[in-house]
């Protein structure tokens, strides 16, 4: 866990907090029943050592997606507000690289008031150290089909909600198994994504991702921000919906989010799995990592 004493909290309507003080009632429905969304992003430090937000548009621009598919209100302004005082406290405080949560849930049923935070911490060495060393990856289902959020928008695709205890209970299934992460697979054996990242994968210089909308996953951007760098640096970008057998066939498979990056699955389903630093290298590059 990161030391709170080296972390920034700001509080919607509040401001500056000191990071050790609680911050949500008994009967706030983001405790309650996980009724929220959030936004994981990364901080970096610019070439004037201040703190910025690594593609803050896209992420609030998500984040209004999801507040209005839980009916909860949202003031991107006042978000973006708060997002400026929390890192600019960040950049007086020393900075660094850094992930920054954006979180917002219903609130407290008493009240009826959305309660919203961001919390800033470190960049952890494991982190990092995933980064150098890859992924040990395993599939496991999800137990839906591939259109299963095709015509029930109520299952919430494609919405950052705060209602993640099955993404950590599969990942701590790959712990139990010796790998780090999973990828989840449809009931009708499609690749979808993984618990915190998407899926990206390539083949000679096409790069893939599957598609969102039907399947439910996430629209992730940090895989957006790379195919457009991509697409324009002479690669083909498809999305491509792919068994396990053929993600086996890539040449590299990823999985990206806006923290880790773009991190090499070196294992899959206890396969050792080629390392391709030359391709591996430029992806990152493309993707701001
Ligand atoms: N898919 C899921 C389920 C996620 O939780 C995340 C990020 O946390 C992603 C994909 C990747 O999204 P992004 O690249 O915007 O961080």
């Amino acid at each position: 866990m990161p030391d709170p004493s080296s972390a920034v909290l700001a509080v919607l309507g509040a401001g500056l907090v000191d990071p050790a003080s609680p911050v949500a009632r008994a009967d706030d429905a983001g405790l309650t029943r996980g009724d929220g969304c959030f936004e994981g992003c990364r901080i970096v430090m610019d070439a004037d050592g201040r703190a910025t937000v690594a593609k803050l548009d896209a992420h609030l621009a998500r984040m209004t997606r999801s507040a209005a598919a839980l009916d909860i209100g949202f003031d991107a302004e006042a978000w973006r507000d708060l997002v400026a005082v929390a890192v600019a406290e960040w950049t007086r405080t020393g900075g660094g690289e850094a992930a920054m949560k954006l979180l917002l849930s219903r609130g407290p049923a008493s009240t009826g008031e959305p309660t919203g935070l961001a919390w800033i911490v470190p960049v952890t060495a494991e982190t990092v150290a995933l980064r150098q060393n890859g992924l040990k990856v395993i599939t496991l289902t999800r137990g839906l089909g591939s259109d299963a959020f095709a015509q029930s928008p109520w299952l919430l695709g494609g919405v950052k909600t705060l209602s993640y205890a099955i993404n950590m209970a599969a990942q701590r299934e790959a712990e139990r198994l010796g790998a780090d992460d999973v990828i989840f697979v449809s009931a009708d054996g499609i690749v979808l994504e993984a618990p915190t990242g998407t899926v990206v994968w390539s083949h000679g210089r096409t790069l893939h991702t599957t598609p969102t909308g039907d399947t439910g996953i996430l629209p992730g951007t940090t895989q957006q921000l790379m195919f457009e760098h991509a697409g324009a640096a002479g690669w083909q970008v498809r999305e491509t919906t792919a068994t396990v057998d053929e993600l086996h066939a890539a040449d590299v498979v990823w999985v990206i989010s806006s923290v880790r990056g773009p991190v090499d699955v070196v294992e899959l389903d206890g396969k050792s799995r080629e390392r391709r630093p030359d391709i591996d290298a430029e992806i990152r590059r493309l993707s701001g990592f």
